[in-house]
Formats: C-alpha cells, structure tokens, sequence
C-alpha cells in the first residue's frame, strides 16, 4: 500500500514532470500511477516520495532548517481540508473529488511563497482551478 502525507494529497495533482533530481522525478512518476490502482494510507511525516528526496535526513526534511516544521504544519492544514487523519486509508480518486473544494484556501495560504509554484503553473488543472 502507498503512504502519502497530507501536502502531497493537495500538491501532486499539480506535477508537471519537474523534481529535484531524476530518481526523485521517476520515483514519484511511478507512485502517481500506483496511486490509481492501489489504497493509500496517509503518513504522519515522510512518505513513498519523501523516499526518494535527497533532502530526507533522519526521516525528517532538511531542505533548510525551518522546511520539517513548515511541511509538517502543511500536511495538517491539508489533512483539516480535505477532513482526513493520519493512519486513515483512501484512494486517490476520492481525493481528487476535494481538490475543487480546497484549492482555493490552499492556494491563498500556502502557493505564492511556494519554490515550486513555476512548476504547478504548468498544470493544466493548477491553472483550471486557479480560473474558479
Ligand atoms: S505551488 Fe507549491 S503549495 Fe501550491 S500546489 Fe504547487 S507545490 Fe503545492
């Protein structure tokens, strides 16, 4: 079964391909497509892509030194949004259905301060919702 913490229910319906390095990009190529077949069972810190980051030390982000305390406090906001717990098993369909309905609160929290949002204006769902 996939893991997957509360940002990236919200921020991988955006990617476009983009990542830190290839094995990071293919890793999480692959788990969007496991995503659609398989139950997901949401993680309270890092995930089946955090595994492949290269800023993953000791089970914690070390992107820089505020980034642990910062994603962890986006992975509550998006699990409050979109009404879900950590341990709780969903599949990807179901929250693709909330992403209509949070986007706009996410988008004003968290996207303009955001080092990949070049990326996420790629999408073409990024940009859908951003039209809403
Ligand atoms: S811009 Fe950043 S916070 Fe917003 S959806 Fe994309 S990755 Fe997530």
């Amino acid at each position: 079964m996939l893991t997957l913490r509360g940002h990236h229910l919200i921020c991988l319906h955006f990617f476009s391909g983009e990542g830190y390095d290839s094995s990071f990009i293919e890793n999480l190529m692959d788990v969007l497509k496991r995503a659609e077949n398989e139950k997901i069972e949401i993680a309270a810190t890092a995930d089946n892509i955090c595994a492949k980051c290269p800023y993953l030390k000791n089970d914690k982000c070390a992107y820089d030194e505020k980034a642990d305390a910062e994603i962890r406090e986006m992975d509550e906001t998006a699990l409050r949004l979109l009404n879900l717990s950590t341990g709780q098993k969903i599949t990807w369909q179901a929250v693709k259905e909330y992403i209509p309905i949070v986007f706009h609160e996410w988008h004003n929290r968290y996207c303009n301060d955001c080092d990949w949002k070049q990326a996420c204006e790629k999408s073409g769902l990024y940009r859908e919702m951003k039209m809403r």
